[in-house]
Parts: structure tokens; sequence; C-alpha cells
């Protein structure tokens, strides 16, 4: 059976690990990382390297995106309490749909007709709502989303283990400024708390 070509819009390494060992053989993924909602520039070029060396190491073609901070930002902000959102929430909505977006505008420059995303791997992501965005998205731009839940049928677990196993590095926080603060607060409210119980 001849292979379909597929723009994979991939957050990271490990998501991307993840998601290939659920991806069916009949695809066949070009990797497309475009990820302006990482902050800081650091730990953009630090997750953007791993996905690259590992698509090397695997032969994958590698495409990166724009790093459009600032479009990225005007675009959140409008949506309502977006700095206060938690995670999971309309935030995270937009920046799933911001991403989607470009990925099907790169899919069309390239006249790849399939575009899926890594994002369902996430634990924390709500795959209805980025199958949705990008079932509408596809209709947008006549192309066909793969709708899928990497995340599930070991998909997650796979990526854990088979990362740490190649030593790839596993980021601690979502991307964006806001999910790093939550991370932030979470552990200045465990110190206080464990200050509390001495
Ligand atoms: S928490 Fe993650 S998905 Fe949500 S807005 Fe921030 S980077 Fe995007």
């Amino acid at each position: 059976m001849s292979e379909i070509k597929l723009l994979l819009h991939t957050c990271c390494a490990p998501c991307l690990i993840g998601t290939l060992s659920r991806l069916p053989k009949t695809y066949e993924p070009i990797i497309y990382f475009y990820n302006p909602n990482i902050h800081p520039k650091e730990e953009y070029i630090r997750r953007r390297d791993e996905a690259k060396k590992f698509c090397g190491d695997k032969g994958l073609a590698f495409i990166e995106g724009e790093y459009d901070v600032e479009k990225w930002f005007e675009a959140i902000k409008n949506v309502k309490n977006y700095a206060t959102e938690p995670e999971g929430g309309k935030r995270c909505e937009e920046c799933f749909r911001i991403r989607l977006e470009r990925t099907a505008i790169k899919a069309v420059s390239m006249k790849i007709k399939f575009f899926t995303t890594t994002l369902t791997l996430g634990e924390n992501k709500n795959a209805q709502v980025i199958n949705k965005l990008g079932k509408s998205i596809g209709e947008k731009y006549n192309l066909f989303f793969l709708q899928a839940d990497f995340k599930k049928r070991n998909g997650y677990n796979k990526s854990v283990e088979e990362s740490k196993k190649l030593g790839i590095y596993r980021q601690t926080y979502c991307g964006c400024v806001y999910s790093m603060r939550t991370n932030e607060w979470a552990d200045i409210e465990k110190s206080y708390e464990n200050e509390k119980l001495k």
C-alpha cells in the first residue's frame, strides 16, 4: 500500500515518540514544529533541538515553523482571563487553534492533504476539544484532519519509557509563561504547606 503524506504538528520529542508508536503505517509523517507558545526562548530551542535530533536519528523530515511569539500573545489576549485560566481551559483551546491552523496553512502550501497533531498525547490535553478544532480547520482548508487520542492504548506510557531510554529531555510544564507560573505556584504552595507542618 502506498504511503499517505501527513503533516504532523509536533510539540516536543516525547509526544512525537508516543504518537509515532500509535500512528498507522499507511502514513508517511512529515514533522512540523510550530510552537510560538513556548516560553522562554531557551526552552523553545531546547525542545526544538531534541525533536530535530530525534527526527535526524530516525530519518524523518523535520520542518521548523516561525517562532512568532508576538502573534501568539496577540491572539491569546483575546481570551477572557487568559492569564489565570487553568490548564485545559479557554486559553489552551485558543493555543491549540493557533497551532493547528498554522499547520493546515503549511499543509496547503506543501500540497499535503492530511494533517494532525501530537497534542492529544499530553496527559492533560482533551482530545475531544483538539479533534473538534482540527476537523473544523480541516474543513476550512479543504484538508483531512486525522482524529485521534494518541495518549490512549499505551501511547503516553510509550512516550515516557522511550524518552527515558533515549535520554530525551522531558519538560516539567506545558509551555507558555502562564503554565510555567502555575507550576511555580504549585511549588510555592507545597513548600508553604511543608512549613506549616513543621
Ligand atoms: S498551558 Fe499549554 S496548551 Fe495551554 S495555553 Fe499554555 S502552552 Fe498552550
